[in-house]
């Protein structure tokens, strides 16, 4: 298994949609294997596969950080059936470094996406679970979390990263 670099906010992967992924092979179970790991180092308790420069619908969820295995979640083609009810709650990213704001997030989901053994797997969440959902399944649509954000503090956020991340500086 190998730590994964995780790619930050202004490389074009990030907004691109990934692709569904036909069959889980030695390939994407491999990538599986990375994506916990890198999730783990961090830390992070989510990360979609875009993030490590791969455009392909994969995501790990873990809220314990390899505390629990029972809260590991590597779901494929995840989608939703269901969003219901609102709640707002700071949020950040691994991709967005140095950026935590409030966003506006469905309080319960109901997800639908295929294991590791090719299984369908059909997931309720609320809470802080189902707000990881959201951000890892926006991710792999190629939506980052600062762009649901008002326009005023997503301008500020944008210029506090460029800041950090002059333009023309290598990722
Ligand atoms: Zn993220």
């Amino acid at each position: 298994m190998s730590i994964l670099e995780i790619i930050k906010y202004g490389n074009p992967i990030l907004s691109q949609v990934a692709q569904p992924i036909q069959t889980i092979d030695e390939e994407i179970l491999r990538l599986a294997q990375d994506m916990v790991l890198t999730m783990h180092t961090a830390p992070g308790i989510g990360l979609a596969a875009p993030q490590v420069s791969v455009s392909k619908r994969l995501i790990t969820i873990d809220l314990s950080i390899g505390e629990n295995p029972d809260e590991l979640i590597i779901l494929a083609n995840p989608e939703f059936l269901e969003a219901e009810g609102e709640v707002v709650q700071e949020e950040g990213c691994l991709s967005v470094p140095g950026i935590q704001e409030k966003v506006k997030r469905p309080s319960r989901v109901r997800v639908k996406g295929i294991d590791l053994r090719g299984g369908e797997r059909i997931i309720e969440a609320s809470g802080l679970l189902a707000r990881v959902f959201c951000h890892e399944i926006d991710h792999i649509n190629g939506r980052l979390f600062i762009e649901n954000l008002s326009p005023l503090k997503k301008a500020l956020a944008k210029k506090k990263l460029r800041r950090e991340q002059p333009a023309g500086t290598k990722e």
